[in-house]
């Protein structure tokens, strides 16, 4: 099995289909001006920091590699691309602004890992690393997500855990700051490194997606991204995007789309009748309570009323008698069946078998009919 990545892991836990779609079977998703954005940033943060001896590059030389390193895939207009061209530029003065006054240089910028979990080989790239003055470590990961990140969003991103196993393994000091940044505002939103347990729950999960890829588990689940870029492949989409499939035999000629609409048109009129059912059972059943009555009569039918009583025990009542008499570990909680089998038993005394017997009390009662067909039992 090929090394996996945070973002392979990421994908597999959404949808595992689509993890097949993308990794084995090797299908391309679209281009995304997002990703061109994000990568062309990302480019930028590490063009800043990735120097040996400070100073960083200056301002002017920055906004230059941005111009060069800008991507022009996935914008849906020229506008579009002009617009955010123009905010990339804006984004990176800012940085500039804030990093180069007390720049440091970093102990490794887009530092690509390798780590084995228990025979899983996991491989990674960490967008920076920094030495704290205290001799710990720092991570941050670059990102250009429209909101800024909320400490839940912090408290449970793998990717960071996963950093920090690879950073604490590679230099074997210890993390103590992990960092999601946020791009377009120039956040940092920082929280404490993962304790052991965090560590070692999310190896559980590394190891646990790989067992899962190995015994090729590939369910499609929705999520919040559906449709993906492989919808045309998805059970829960393709019988709408690929047209062929929208008659089939087993609807014996009858056209996917009428199936759907008859079973609503179906489903709707049930509901219907079970409200009128239950509406016209109700009143029946006030009636006969009203009127002292046990049986009502149709022209062909009649119907009967009764009120069920249910028999079972009271757990308190029980529970004070069976244990004076060292019986209750032979019911432990309350449960109907044993009971019965409890008051059958010759070998328990009789007596209490009896007294067993008197706590019998009516615990539920529900009205219930019945209807029989009077004509054809004549
Ligand atoms: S569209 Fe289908 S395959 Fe794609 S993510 Fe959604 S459920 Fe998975």
């Amino acid at each position: 099995m090929k090394p996996l990545s945070y973002t392979q892991i990421n994908i597999y836990q959404s949808c595992p289909l689509c993890y097949k779609l993308q990794y084995i079977d090797g299908l391309k998703p679209k281009d995304k001006w997002y990703f061109s954005f994000g990568t062309t940033l990302h480019l930028c943060a590490e063009y800043f920091f990735k120097v040996g001896v400070p100073p960083p590059p200056s301002l002017d030389e920055l906004l230059q590699f941005y111009e060069q390193s800008w991507l022009s895939e996935g914008y849906e207009s020229a506008e579009e691309e002009a617009r955010y061209r123009d905010y990339g530029r804006e984004i990176l003065s800012k940085f500039w602004e804030i990093h180069h006054a007390d720049f440091r240089v970093p102990v490794a910028v887009e530092r690509r890992f390798y780590m084995d979990i228990e025979g899983v080989k996991l491989r990674g790239l960490m967008d920076r690393v920094d030495k704290l003055d205290s001799g710990g470590l720092s991570i941050v990961d670059y990102k250009t997500n429209q909101k800024l990140f909320t400490r839940d969003d912090l408290e449970a991103n793998l990717q960071l855990t996963l950093y920090q196993l690879a950073a604490e393994q590679t230099w074997q000091l210890p993390v103590e700051r992990l960092t999601l940044y946020h791009l377009r505002s120039n956040t940092p939103c920082s929280c404490a490194p993962r304790s052991k347990a965090q560590l070692e729950e999310a190896r559980h999960l590394v190891l646990e997606v790989a067992e899962n890829i190995a015994a090729q588990r590939f369910p499609a689940i929705e999520n919040q991204y559906c449709p993906c870029d492989f919808a045309e492949h998805c059970p829960y989409y393709k019988q709408e995007l690929v047209p062929e499939l929208k008659e089939t035999d087993i609807l014996r000629g009858m056209a996917v789309d009428e199936a759907v609409e008859q079973y609503v048109a179906l489903q709707s009129q049930i509901k219907e009748l079970q409200l009128k059912f239950e509406d016209l059972r109700q009143m029946i059943i006030s009636s006969c309570q009203a009127e002292g009555l046990n049986r009502v009569y149709g022209r062909e039918h009649a119907i009967t009323y009764k009120l069920v009583e249910k028999a079972g025990f009271s757990q308190d009542e029980v529970r004070a008698l069976l244990e004076s008499e060292g019986l209750w570990n032979r019911v432990l909680s309350l449960d109907q069946a044993k009971l019965k089998e409890l008051i059958t038993d010759e070998t328990v005394a009789r007596d209490i078998r009896h007294k067993l017997e008197a706590l019998r009390r009516v615990i539920s009662s529900s009205p219930r009919l019945w209807v029989r067909r009077l004509i054809e039992e004549e």
